[in-house]
């Protein structure tokens, strides 16, 4: 079957590069496309009427962590100071002997409720990525239930994924003090990896080729050489795709120029790890950044020479009061710029306006960062890191992932008039402005709408959960702080129920 989508913006390709075509048409047939341009003779079965609308290639969220992330809403405008803003030591180190409460990433199959924990999380996380035009994302690590969750989910809703079960040799927990200490376990290490490579053998290829296998030891600090070698090794027999927590924590590049007496870039370029396909989360500490007085800095060059791929998460960083320096610098040396969400809210229109105005501060000229670098970082960047050529453009011969934004924000005034839609919505939109979804040629979201997915249910659900974990945080935090120690409210609370 043969589709059309006519437009009055459309985002198409040429030269290797997104060009704008005004009342363009993109055409589509089974899950390829087959024009993106002006104009369309050809015969055609249906017709989408995209009037007023931007239409796009998908987004590709390049830095996801599977969850409705509830304890992430415990570190707004506080923290730590000991963490250096680092949020997962805030959220997901526990005091030794417990678990962190209410995050299904830390439970076992057999424990109460965590069959529905599972599913709900990994519902909310496939929809809330499609209802913010996300069609191809990257879970970054999870353990292998919330891997098989998600399968299931992306296989229902239609969504493009990089899954497997992440490893690593150790993890921190609280000592008595509330202090970080590492638990070092190098074969949980190697044990994961296997593990990894036995999913990715079986699910590769999942979903109609919509689920792929990527490869994640989850940091650079936890993982032993032989674990990156070996990741390493794998990854170049079977062409997978890599990701990385690197160069993204204070304490984790001092850590690693501890211990191994090297950045962690310069470590990952030693390793030969370094390539478009490495996914490295965030990059954004690595040893050029002046915040880190590392003489003789040469990682940002390390990584441009060999167009190493970050996972931005610019509203991620930024709520901790960092960013990265700077998105020119990152640029003219080559480093493939991917963003991501990492936490919430998945909205990927919001993730580059952070990153187009974080940008252009950092590299001091409003010329950087530009709403079409930003727009081109959540797709075509995106698409590099995983090592597709026929994902995140519309043109002929690309896998079927289309976008519809509306322009008129969902009949608001926010948009204002439109000139250039790119800039509209990198300045103006929320995801919530995404239409349709297409994936592989199938509508996966018409009208806001994912068939298959209440939204109120999704929402008092994850209400639900989330308070139990803010509720249990004095049972794991290392402080055993409750959830006000932990986290003010914003103003005072009147007090009675
Ligand atoms: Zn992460």
């Amino acid at each position: 079957m043969r589709t059309k989508i006519e437009a009055t913006w459309l985002v198409g390709h040429a030269g290797g590069r997104h060009q704008l075509i005004r009342d363009g048409v993109v055409v589509y047939e089974g899950n390829r496309i087959v024009h993106a341009g002006k104009g369309f003779e050809g015969h055609v079965d249906r017709t989408i009427d995209a009037k007023g609308k931007l239409v796009a290639p998908g987004f590709i969220d390049t830095h996801v962590h599977s969850g409705h992330r509830a304890s992430h809403r415990l570190i707004t405008d506080t923290g730590r100071p000991m963490y250096y803003g680092q949020p997962f030591l805030e959220i997901s180190v526990p005091k030794e002997g417990k678990i962190v409460k209410g995050d299904p990433r830390y439970l076992k199959h057999g424990d109460k409720g965590v069959e529905a924990a599972f599913q709900l999380n990994a519902t909310f996380t496939v929809a809330e990525l499609l209802r913010n035009g996300v069609t191809t994302f990257v879970e970054y690590g999870s353990q292998l239930s919330v891997q098989d969750a998600l399968l299931a989910e992306v296989t229902r809703l239609g969504t493009r994924a990089y899954l497997a079960p992440g490893y690593d040799c150790g993890r921190w927990v609280g000592d008595d003090k509330g202090r970080l200490k590492r638990v070092r376990d190098d074969a949980m290490g190697l044990k994961g990896l296997e593990t990894a490579l036995q999913w990715i053998e079986k699910q590769d290829g999942a979903a109609g080729g919509r689920v792929r296998g990527i490869l994640v030891p989850r940091e650079v600090e936890t993982s032993s050489i032989e674990l990156l070698a070996r990741t390493l090794e794998a990854a170049n027999e079977r062409k997978l795709p890599m990701a990385t927590h690197a160069a993204y924590s204070v304490l984790e590049f001092h850590d690693v120029v501890h211990e191994h007496m090297k950045t962690p870039i310069e470590l990952l370029h030693e390793l030969g790890m370094l390539r478009p396909t490495l996914n490295i989360g965030h990059g954004n500490f690595i040893s050029d950044n002046p915040n880190l007085n590392y003489a003789n800095a040469c990682d940002l060059a390390l990584m441009g020479r060999a167009r190493a791929t970050i996972s931005h998460c610019p509203i991620n960083i930024v709520r901790r009061a960092r960013t990265l320096d700077s998105w020119k610098q990152y640029q003219e040396a080559g480093v493939n710029i991917s963003i991501g969400s990492d936490t919430y809210p998945r909205d990927m229109v919001m993730n580059m306006r952070t990153a187009s105005y974080m940008g252009k501060i950092t590299s001091h000229t409003y010329f950087a960062a530009t709403a079409g670098e930003v727009f081109s970082a959540a797709t075509l960047g995106g698409a590099i890191s995983v090592g597709r050529d026929d994902l995140g453009r519309l043109a002929p011969g690309a896998l079927a992932d289309i976008i519809i934004i509306d322009l008129s924000g969902r009949n608001t005034l926010r948009y204002g008039p439109v000139r250039d839609p790119v800039k509209s919505v990198v300045e103006c939109g929320v995801g919530d402005d995404v239409d349709t979804v297409i994936v592989d040629g199938k509508v996966c979201m018409e009208g806001g709408v994912i068939p298959g997915v209440d939204f109120a249910k999704l929402r008092n659900e994850a209400q639900t959960a989330a308070e139990q974990v803010w509720d249990t945080l004095a049972e794991w935090d290392p402080l055993g702080r409750t959830a006000e120690q932990a986290c003010p409210w914003s103003f005072p609370l009147a007090p009675g129920k």
